[in-house]
């Protein structure tokens, strides 16, 4: 998988090719999914949600650059292993998901991993954390409609990066927010983001 689908496709971050074979991604797959989970795509988790490809998480922890001092926020935990991945990427992870049924689910693999510095909130993740910011970078999961949520971008530190996906005249790309600037890095799919504040 870090060969072919991530070093050979552009992720050259060594940190973030060394998490991704670090965290064993079929722990955080159901289990009539575990042959599939290496596979060069999304799988489904339950809830109609899904699992990001390996190349989408890899690709959105590059974005952040992170150095691993860094406390971040990822909207949309979903299975927990993007949550995973970038927890051996920086200090601290907050990860914010609406179906309690999915955190419970995910928050399993991440104990029985040891993985002890992600903190898994059951709530709308558009809104933030507010207790816990600024973040030194925030990663969404979940398809915003034209811009991310307002609130996000307010808690991010000076410097610091967004990376969402965001759908614009009816196409979904991949986009980094920093210090006022965006930037469209690949086009996507992702399931949307499902707030009161969007
Ligand atoms: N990062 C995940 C992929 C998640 S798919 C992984 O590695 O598996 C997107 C997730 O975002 C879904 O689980 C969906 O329920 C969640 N989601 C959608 N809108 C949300 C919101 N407003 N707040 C929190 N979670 C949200």
């Amino acid at each position: 998988m870090v060969e072919r689908q991530l070093r050979r496709r552009g992720i050259h971050d060594e940190r973030v090719l060394a998490a991704m074979a670090e965290v064993p991604r079929e722990l955080f797959v159901p289990e009539d999914q575990r042959r599939r989970a290496y596979r060069d795509g999304a799988l489904r988790i339950g809830e109609g949600q899904t699992i990001s490809q390996p190349w989408i998480v890899a690709c959105m922890c590059q974005l952040l650059e992170l150095r691993g001092d860094e406390t971040v926020l990822e909207v949309g935990t979903g299975s927990g292993y993007a949550a995973a991945v970038l927890s051996r990427l920086c200090a601290q992870v907050v990860t914010i998901e609406r179906y309690k049924s999915l955190a419970d689910v995910a928050a399993a693999p991440l104990a029985e991993l040891g993985y002890d510095n992600i903190e898994v909130r059951v709530g709308d993740g558009a809104r933030g954390a507010s207790d816990r910011a600024p973040f030194d970078g925030i990663s969404v999961t979940a398809t915003a409609r034209d811009e991310p949520p307002q609130a996000l971008l307010d808690q991010l530190a000076p410097g610091a990066a967004l990376v969402c996906p965001v759908a614009r005249r009816r196409r979904e790309y991949l986009m980094r927010f920093r210090d006022g600037e965006e930037e469209a890095v690949a086009s996507v799919r992702f399931v949307p983001l499902v707030s009161d504040e969007q």
